[in-house]
């Protein structure tokens, strides 16, 4: 692994190999020359001009994506080869370990210290444990009334559009691309326009792995590419993460040839703080659960729920916590928050703020810009916040935590269900019944039980309710991507 093993005080920011379209293993410009510009979320500076695919781009991608799917090596390959080829783009994305941790910080502003920490080894562990799987997805053999042999195969689903956002930009390719590659469907991929560089370069290091062409194709764009997958006819399934309203559109778009869709979509997500827990380590789990990604996680923990009767001394510890948070240069390793991902974040998460102060909340400490360039907002806490206010009920996305005080297991369930969301959620508390009841009572797809945010690529993801439909990860995520075909044959 080329991981450097004492990494630099600071890292340079690296060099751009990449912004053209990937279509049918060959790397182009738009159809007709356009680009757009990705930013620096430090400085606002632009760091490159990116190919801006629009709808015959599209065309020509899902076009390789079906040839690649119905004909050529893809089609025929052996599923252990294909597991081979996931392998090998793990490989070579731990050979440019450094380099890509370094892109993802620059494109995305989160801490070096976290892509080098998270996002890399995930991508990493994610498509290692997929390309495990390309030979293991098995049908059944059933046993059926009179003289017939009937069994299953599990078929890749196709041609699949998979749509991501800006905020875990290559771990969301990994969360893509593993349990389709390992299905044997071939990918039209858009990266978000905020944060296209990594996933370039990730398709970029596929080429070299050897997948096929047409197996793996980008266009890069913003939503209107993504609205000519979904609304393309020869396009089998859409794998989107993103917004609520983004995935409304979607679902419409993508009821005219009834595509498969599965949904990773925001939250709301409870972290629920019992007075006989272990304070210090809830502490912590409540500030990693909100501030890491500079709050700009699917299943923050954004409504801290804690006991009254610890109410006070917990307050202060998340607060002194908060206020330790290092902001600055996200290419520094010391750094533990970067700026947001945009003005348009930015300027979302000050307007929650006003309406956070507005409302009755305390905010007890943050609540303002940091310096004059650049995304940075203060690590702020809002405490004595009821369930009616705005920053009690909406996904924020930034480094904003709600703190609302409970008195019993029965009115926090009860408070903890009372949103359209169900993502996450977690429960610290050293009583073992208390917290199986929590984790069973709590809608949502995650419950962590004195931890938060812990993800294996084995462990099932997704959403209840209008967080999400279906799983990512995990076996269950290779049910997305096959469709099931009955096969039934005469004995006589
Ligand atoms: P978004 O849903 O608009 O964008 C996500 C992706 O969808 C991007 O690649 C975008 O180009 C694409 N897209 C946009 N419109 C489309 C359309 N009509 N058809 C197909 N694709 C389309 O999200 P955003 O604007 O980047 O963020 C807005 C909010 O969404 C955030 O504030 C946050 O609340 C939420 N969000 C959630 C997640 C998550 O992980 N669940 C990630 C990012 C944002």
């Amino acid at each position: 692994m080329t991981t450097t093993l004492t990494p630099p005080r600071k890292y340079a920011a690296p060099a751009i190999k990449q912004t053209k379209l990937l279509i049918g293993g060959e790397w182009c410009d738009a159809a007709d020359g356009r680009t757009f510009a990705t930013y620096n979320p430090v400085n606002e500076e632009k760091i490159a001009d990116v190919a801006l695919a629009v709808k015959v781009d599209v065309d020509r991608a899902v076009a390789a994506a079906r040839k690649a799917f119905e004909s050529g090596p893809w089609h025929t390959m052996d599923a252990r080869d294909r597991g081979q080829l996931i392998g090998k783009l793990a490989d070579l994305i731990e050979a440019n370990f450094d380099e890509l941790a370094a892109l993802e910080t620059l494109d995305n502003g989160k801490p070096i210290r976290d892509s080098r920490g998270a996002d890399l080894p995930l991508v990493i562990d994610c498509l290692r444990y997929y390309a495990g799987w390309a030979d293991k997805i098995v049908g059944q053999t059933i046993p059926v009334r009179g003289e017939y042999f009937t069994y299953t195969r599990r078929e890749p689903t196709g041609v699949c559009g998979q749509i991501i956002p800006w905020n875990f930009p290559m771990l969301m390719v990994a969360w893509k691309w593993g349990p389709a590659l390992a299905a044997g469907c071939t990918i039209v991929m858009k990266p978000a326009e905020q944060t296209p560089l990594t996933c370039l370069r990730l398709a970029e290091l596929a080429m070299e792995a050897g997948f096929p062409p047409g197996v793996i194709n980008v266009v890069t764009g913003f939503g209107e590419t993504g609205a000519a997958i979904v609304k393309h006819p020869d396009v089998d399934k859409i794998a989107f993460t993103g917004s609520g309203e983004t995935a409304q559109r979607i679902m419409v778009d993508a009821a005219t040839t009834l595509k498969r869709i599965t949904f990773e979509l925001g939250g709301k997500s409870p972290n629920i703080v019992f007075a006989d827990a272990n304070l210090d380590a809830a502490v912590a789990g409540a500030e990693f659960g909100l501030f890491f990604n500079q709050g700009q996680c699917c299943c923050a923990g954004s409504r801290l729920f804690v006991e009254k009767s610890i109410h006070e001394e917990f307050v202060a510890k998340v607060v002194s916590r908060a206020k330790a948070r290092k902001l600055g240069n996200p290419l520094e390793m010391e750094t533990t928050q970067g700026p947001q991902v945009d003005r348009d974040q930015f300027d979302k998460i000050m307007k929650y703020i006003e309406l956070g102060k507005s409302q009755g909340a305390t905010c007890v400490t943050g609540g303002h810009r940091v310096g004059e360039s650049g995304f940075f907002v203060a690590p702020t806490v809002f405490d004595d916040v009821t369930d009616d206010m705005a920053i009690a009920t909406d996904e924020i996305f930034g480094p904003v935590l709600s703190i609302l005080p409970f008195e019993s297991i029965e009115e926090v369930t009860r408070r903890a269900n009372a949103t359209t969301f169900g993502l996450a959620a977690a429960v610290w508390t050293r009583d073992v019944a208390k917290a199986h009841r929590i984790a069973h009572n709590v809608r949502a797809g995650t419950v962590w039980i004195n931890c938060y945010d812990v993800f294996d690529a084995a462990a099932p993801f997704g959403g209840f309710k209008m967080s999400g439909m279906g799983r990512e990860l995990g076996e269950a995520a290779l049910a997305s991507y096959t469709e099931l075909k009955t096969v039934t044959m005469s004995l006589k």
